[in-house]
C-alpha cells in the first residue's frame, strides 16, 4: 500500500478491487498518524507485483487526534461502479516504553450490533472494510500459516512497499519453500524420464 497527499480523494479512479487490506502500520510508516492530523486528504494504492498501475485506489480524508482519530474513505467497485464513503475511527493505546499503537474500530454492524473491535487491520471483502471476523476470513489456529499465505494468493495485490520476497512472514517463507519444493521434484521426474528414454533409444 502506498500513499500519496495529492488529493485526489473524490476522484473517479478511486475503485477497488478483490480484497484489499489497511493496515495502521502502514499508515504509520506513511507519517499519516501524527497527532494534531486535521482534514489531510490523498489516496492509497495496492499494486500487485510488477505491475506499474494500481490494482485499488481509495481516497481518504484522515483526523488524527492525541488517542483518537478517523479515516474517511471513498471508492468506487469496479464491477458494479457502487460508490462508498464511510469513516472508520482509530483509536490509539500507550506502549509501556513511550508512543502509540493504533488500532481501527472495525466499523461493521453484523446482526444490527456494532463490531466496535480494535484490530490493526481491516479487509475489504465485498462492499465495506472490516475484521477479520467480521468477513470470516479462516483463522484456524491449526491452518493459520498456510490459510494466510492462500488469502494473500488469492487477494493478488500486495502492499506496494512490500511486494517482495523480503517483507514475507517466516510461515509464508515456508509455504513459498514447499512450492520450490515440490516443483523442484517434478524437474527431477521429468529429468529422470528423459534420461531413460535417451538410454532406451541408444547412442545415435
Ligand atoms: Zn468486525
Amino acid at each position: 500500500m502506498a500513499g500519496s497527499g495529492s488529493g485526489y480523494r473524490w476522484s473517479k479512479k478511486a475503485r477497488v478491487e478483490g480484497c484489499t487490506t489497511l493496515d495502521t502500520s502502514d499508515l504509520n510508516r506513511m507519517k499519516l498518524l501524527i497527532p494534531g492530523t486535521n482534514n489531510r486528504s490523498g489516496s492509497l494504492e495496492w499494486r500487485r507485483g510488477g505491475q506499474t498501475e494500481p490494482s485499488s485506489t481509495v481516497g481518504y480524508l484522515i483526523t488524527v487526534g492525541e488517542t483518537s482519530g478517523s479515516l474517511r474513505l471513498d471508492y468506487q467497485m469496479t464491477q458494479t461502479k457502487e460508490k462508498f464513503d464511510y469513516a472508520i475511527p482509530l483509536v490509539a493505546t500507550c506502549c509501556h516504553l513511550g508512543g502509540r499503537r493504533w488500532w481501527f474500530i472495525c466499523p461493521l454492524v453484523r446482526g444490527g450490533v456494532a463490531c466496535n473491535r480494535r484490530v490493526r487491520k481491516v479487509y475489504l471483502r465485498g462492499k465495506y472494510f472490516g475484521c477479520r471476523r467480521c468477513h470470516n476470513l479462516a483463522y484456524m489456529s491449526s491452518q493459520e500459516s498456510d490459510s494466510r499465505v492462500y488469502a494473500a494468493l488469492r487477494r493478488g495485490a500486495h502492499l506496494h512497499e512490500f511486494g517482495n520476497v523480503t517483507g514475507m512472514s517466516i510461515s509464508q517463507l515456508g509455504f513459498a519453500l514447499k512450492v520450490l519444493t515440490a516443483g523442484q521434484k517434478r524437474l527431477d521426474r521429468i529429468g529422470k524420464r528423459i534420461n531413460r528414454d535417451t538410454r532406451r533409444r541408444g547412442p545415435k
